[in-house]
C-alpha cells in the first residue's frame, strides 16, 4: 500500500459538501398537479408482458401510472420527448439534482443541451420504505439497466431478453427505427420498483428482493409530450438474478390519465434550459 501521510485522519475527517444544493430548483406546482390529477379520467392502457417491454405515449399534461399487477416486479423505465428522441431522460444528472432513489416531488431531467424536466413523481405507494439498514432504497436512478453485452462479457451468454434488448425491440416495434438506431436511443432507466444501494465496504452496486407487491403504483406528471417505454425486468423482484430466464417474472401495467380541460389553466410545459450553448467559443 502507498504511504499514508501523518495528517491521513484529519483529512477524511473533513465534512462533505452536496455537489448540488437543489433549494434553487423551482418547486413543482404539486397542488396543482393534484387537483388535475383529481379531474382525470383514464383514457388509454399498456399491459407490459413479463421479460418485455412495450412503449406508451404520454401527451404533455397527461399522468401515467405504472402498477405491479400479478406479483412482484421491477421496471426498467426510459423517456424521450415523443418530437425528438435525442431529448431522452439523463439519469446520471437526474442523480446529481436529487439523490440515488427518487420519490414524490422529485423530477426526471432530459440530456444536455436540453435539461430540463420531462416528469414529476405525483405518488409512491412505496415513499414508506425509505432507507433500509443496508442503505438500501427504492426506484433507484444508480443502474443502468440490464444488457446483453455485460452478461456476455461476465458469462459469455447470449440472451436476449434484457431490459436493453426489451427497449430495443419495443422501439423498433413503436417507430419504425432500424434496430441499430433504436440501439442507440436506448438509455440509462429509472428502476422502477427496484430496491438496489452501494455495500459500505466495497461501494458496489446492490440489488435485493424488491418491496414492491400487486396494488402499488409510481405515479407520473408529464411535463412534456413524452414517448415512454417499459421494460418488466428479467430479475422480476431482483431478489437473486438477472439476465436470465430464472426468476419469476410478472407484468407491469401502464395507465394514461387526462385531466379535465381548463383544469392545468396557466400552466406550461418547461421552457429549454437557459443557457446560451456557445461553450465559452468566439
Ligand atoms: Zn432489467
Amino acid at each position: 500500500m502507498a504511504h499514508i501521510p501523518d495528517d491521513a485522519a484529519k483529512r477524511r475527517a473533513i465534512k462533505p459538501v452536496i455537489c448540488y444544493p437543489n433549494n434553487t430548483l423551482p418547486a413543482p406546482p404539486m397542488a396543482l398537479y393534484r387537483a388535475a390529477r383529481d379531474s382525470a379520467r383514464k383514457v388509454d392502457e399498456a399491459i407490459v408482458p413479463a421479460r418485455d417491454a412495450r412503449c406508451f405515449p404520454v401527451p404533455a399534461g397527461h399522468f401515467f401510472r405504472i402498477t405491479s399487477i400479478e406479483g412482484p416486479q421491477v421496471g426498467d423505465l426510459n423517456l424521450w420527448h415523443a418530437a425528438n428522441l435525442n431529448e431522452r431522460f439523463y439519469s446520471g444528472k437526474t442523480r446529481a439534482l436529487h439523490g440515488t432513489h427518487l420519490t414524490t416531488g422529485m423530477r426526471l431531467w432530459s440530456s444536455f443541451p436540453y435539461l430540463r424536466p420531462m416528469a414529476t413523481i405525483l405518488e409512491d405507494t412505496l415513499e414508506w420504505y425509505g432507507k433500509d439498514e443496508w442503505g438500501g432504497a427504492v426506484h433507484d436512478v444508480i443502474g443502468t439497466r440490464c444488457d446483453p453485452y455485460t452478461g456476455n462479457l461476465l458469462s459469455g451468454s447470449q440472451y436476449h431478453h434484457c431490459c436493453h434488448s426489451n427497449l430495443t425491440r419495443a422501439l423498433v416495434d413503436h417507430t419504425g427505427l432500424q434496430p441499430d438506431q433504436a440501439e442507440r436511443q436506448v438509455h440509462d432507466v429509472l428502476n422502477v420498483f427496484m430496491c438496489t444501494g452501494f455495500t459500505r465496504d466495497t461501494g458496489q452496486y446492490f440489488m435485493k428482493a424488491s418491496p414492491v407487491r400487486p396494488g402499488d403504483y409510481l405515479e407520473f406528471f408529464a411535463e412534456i409530450d413524452l414517448l415512454g417505454s417499459l421494460s418488466a425486468c428479467p430479475g422480476g423482484d431482483c431478489s437473486s438474478e438477472h439476465s436470465s430466464d430464472t426468476a419469476a417474472c410478472f407484468p407491469l401495467l401502464v395507465e394514461i390519465f387526462q385531466p379535465a380541460a381548463g383544469v392545468l389553466k396557466g400552466w406550461t410545459p418547461p421552457p429549454l434550459n437557459g443557457y446560451d450553448g456557445s461553450h465559452g467559443i468566439a
